[in-house]
C-alpha cells in the first residue's frame, strides 16, 4: 500500500468535502474538549444545538466551574448519557481550582473525569498538534474494511492507527494541511470518512480517496463483523404522583441517571406494592407503558399515577428523556379522558 499517497488523497478530500460544523477550526481547546464529549455517544446533528447551548450558558471553563451541577445538567437535558455533563463539570472544577489551564498532551489529560484514550487523543491531536492516533467507532470500521479485518482486536486498530500516525509525521511537509494541525486533520478526516462515506450501510466506495488502497472494498459489510450486544430486558413500575401544584420528583442516583430528577420507580417483582407502600397510598390507577432502550438494557415501564400533595414544576428540574416521556404519556392521557 502507498501510504503516501493514501494520506494524501484523504486530508486532500477532507479539506474539500469535511462537513460545516461549529467546532470545526475552532482554535479554543475548552470549545474542542465540548465537542468531543458531546460526540463520544450523540450523533452530530443533535449535537450542534446542544453544544451552542451549552457555551452560550458557559462559554468558558472557568464559567462551567462556577455552575451549579443542576445547571449543567439542565442545559444537557434530552442529551442522554449524563455522567459526560456530571465529568464535565467536574473536569472543569478541577482543572480550575489548580489555576492552570486544560493540560496540553493525551497522557494528562486522560487522567481527568470522564476522559477516555478516544477523547484525550482527539482533543490532543486537534487542540494541541499531538501526533497520537484517536480510533472512534467510524476509524474502526474505515481501518477494518481497509485492510479486510473481520474481526480486528482494539489493539490490532490502535497499532494499525498509530502506524498511520507516524508515518504521517514522517512524511510531514509532503502533506498538505492547510487550515489544521496536521495530526488534528488527520484523525478528523479519518472519522469524516466512516462518518460519510465509509459508512456501516452502503459505503459510497465510488467516491472514496481511499478505495484505490482498500482490500475490503469488494465486501465492505463484512467489516467488521457486527458485534453482538446483549441487552437485558427490565421490568419496571414508575409512579407519577401529582397534584394541584406539582408533581413529585426526586433525586435519582446512581451511573446512569444520577444527578437528574424523575418520579418513583421500582423494578423487578412486587415493584408497585413497594412504591405504594413507600407513599402510604392504597391504590394507583394505571395509564399505560412506556419502552425505553438504554446502551445495555431496555426498559418495559408500567406507568401509574395517583393523586398526591406536591410542589415541584418539572419544567425547573433537569429530567431524563425516560422522565418525560412517562410525564408525557400521563399528560396526553388525561386530555384524552377530559
Ligand atoms: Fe470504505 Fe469503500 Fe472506502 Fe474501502 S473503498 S474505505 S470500504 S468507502
Amino acid at each position: 500500500m502507498d501510504s503516501l499517497e493514501l494520506k494524501k488523497n484523504l486530508l486532500e478530500w477532507y479539506q474539500l468535502h469535511k462537513r460545516k460544523l461549529p467546532w470545526r477550526g475552532e482554535a479554543d481547546p475548552y470549545k474542542i474538549l465540548l465537542s468531543e464529549v458531546l460526540l463520544q455517544q450523540t450523533r452530530v446533528e443533535q449535537a450542534i444545538p446542544y453544544y451552542q447551548r451549552f457555551l452560550h450558558q458557559f462559554p468558558t471553563l472557568a464559567a462551567l466551574a462556577q455552575a451549579d451541577q443542576e445547571d449543567v445538567l439542565k442545559a444537557w437535558q434530552g442529551c442522554g448519557y449524563y455522567a459526560r455533563a456530571r465529568n464535565l463539570h467536574k473536569l472543569a472544577r478541577q482543572v480550575v481550582a489548580l489555576g492552570q489551564p486544560l493540560p496540553q498532551t493525551s497522557i494528562e489529560l486522560r487522567g481527568l473525569p470522564g476522559i477516555g484514550p478516544y477523547t484525550a487523543a482527539a482533543v490532543a491531536s486537534i487542540a494541541f498538534g499531538e501526533p497520537v492516533a484517536a480510533v472512534d467507532g467510524n476509524v474502526r470500521r474505515v481501518l477494518s474494511r481497509l485492510y479486510a479485518w473481520e474481526n480486528p482486536t482494539p489493539q490490532q486498530v490502535q497499532e494499525a492507527a498509530d502506524t498511520l500516525m507516524a508515518e504521517l509525521v514522517y512524511w510531514g511537509g509532503e502533506v498538505n494541511t492547510p487550515d489544521g494541525s496536521l495530526p488534528g486533520d488527520w484523525n478528523q478526516a479519518l472519522m469524516e470518512l466512516g462518518a460519510t462515506v465509509c459508512t456501516p450501510h452502503n459505503p459510497s466506495c465510488g467516491a472514496c480517496p481511499v478505495a484505490p488502497y482498500c482490500l475490503g472494498k469488494s465486501h465492505p459489510e463484512r467489516y467488521p463483523a457486527a458485534r453482538a450486544r446483549p441487552q437485558k430486558s427490565l421490568e419496571v413500575v414508575a409512579l407519577v404522583l401529582q397534584g394541584p401544584s406539582g408533581t413529585y420528583l426526586e433525586l435519582r442516583q446512581g451511573r446512569v441517571l444520577g444527578g437528574l430528577w424523575g418520579v418513583p420507580m421500582e423494578e423487578g417483582p412486587g415493584a408497585l406494592e413497594r412504591l405504594l407502600a413507600r407513599f402510604r397510598l392504597e391504590k394507583a390507577e394505571p395509564v399505560g407503558t412506556v419502552r425505553h432502550d438504554f446502551t445495555h438494557r431496555k426498559l418495559n415501564i408500567q406507568v401509574y399515577k395517583a393523586p398526591y400533595e406536591a410542589q415541584e414544576n418539572p419544567e425547573h428540574r433537569p429530567l431524563s428523556r425516560l422522565d418525560r416521556k412517562i410525564l408525557k404519556l400521563v399528560e396526553t392521557e388525561s386530555l384524552r379522558l377530559l
